[in-house]
């Protein structure tokens, strides 16, 4: 198989939870590189516990986890990410710590040769926290922090991002600002795993999986979801 098209990330049949309670049931989802996929999904659906086991944050209890063609199901989560797959949470920054130092503590991971250099890409891709970079972060608006977050995460030069909720607590114009950033991330050739369930990200995406009650209920484009009765009904509120 080309390596443009072999997927670069492979989750099969993974099952996960917390204690006596599991909240995945034999999920499957692959990115290929530089592709944007949706994974959607309402409150409580499982979409965070999903991306918590890729990560590494919690154990995949069945199944398996390749990135790069290599099974990572058992490694720890610093490795996974020097490996290429940085993992954006809804929380993301430390607030008590400056904006530069949230980015230099996201590209810890690299020993970067010129973290400079890169703290100068990353300021040309978010100007406004050039200009805030001594001040904590927590001073930073809701959308100022979520660019904050993927200015950390992006520190790491990942191959693969993992979104958990960008759009979460924003206001409908920052969601924008996300959206927006994401293309430009796509420009770079950066795959993104984007969990959501806000479904104005489907204007992003290439391919979108639908989770229900811990089980992938769909995975198609999202020309496909749109041409499903049902999910056109529960999700796009249409006839
Ligand atoms: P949300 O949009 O609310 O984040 P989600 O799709 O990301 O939803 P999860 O956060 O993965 O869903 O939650 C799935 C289920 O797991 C829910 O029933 C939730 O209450 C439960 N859960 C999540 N985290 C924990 C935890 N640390 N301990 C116990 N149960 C948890």
């Amino acid at each position: 198989m080309p390596s443009d098209t072999m997927p670069l990330l492979v989750a099969s049949g993974v099952d996960a939870g917390y204690g006596t309670m599991q909240v995945l049931w034999g999920v499957d989802l692959d990115v290929r590189p530089g592709e944007t996929v949706l994974l959607l999904g309402a409150n409580g659906a499982g979409k965070t516990t999903f991306l918590k086991s890729l990560v590494g944050l919690i154990d995949a209890r069945q199944g398996s986890i390749r990135l790069g063609g290599d099974d990572i199901t058992q490694m720890r989560s610093s490795d996974r990410m020097r490996r290429g797959m940085t993992y954006m949470s809804e929380l993301a920054v430390f607030p008590d710590l400056s904006i530069e130092e949230n980015i230099r503590i996201g590209a810890q991971a690299l020993g970067h040769a010129n973290p400079n250099r890169r703290l100068d890409e990353l300021y040309g891709l978010f100007p406004v926290l050039r200009d805030k970079r001594r001040d904590a972060a927590s001073t930073l608006s809701g959308g100022q922090r979520k660019m904050l977050g993927m200015a950390k995460a992006m520190a790491a030069e990942p191959k693969l991002l993992v979104l958990d909720e960008p759009s979460a607590g924003l206001s409908p114009l920052f969601v924008k600002e996300v959206i927006r950033i994401l293309r430009d991330l796509q420009g770079r050739g950066i795959a993104l795993l984007v969990a959501e369930q806000n479904i104005g990200f489907l204007e992003v995406a290439t391919r979108v999986f639908v989770l229900e009650g811990g089980r992938i209920r769909f995975s198609g484009t999202v020309a496909e979801m749109s041409d499903n009765e049902a999910l056109r009904r529960a999700y796009f509120g249409l006839k």
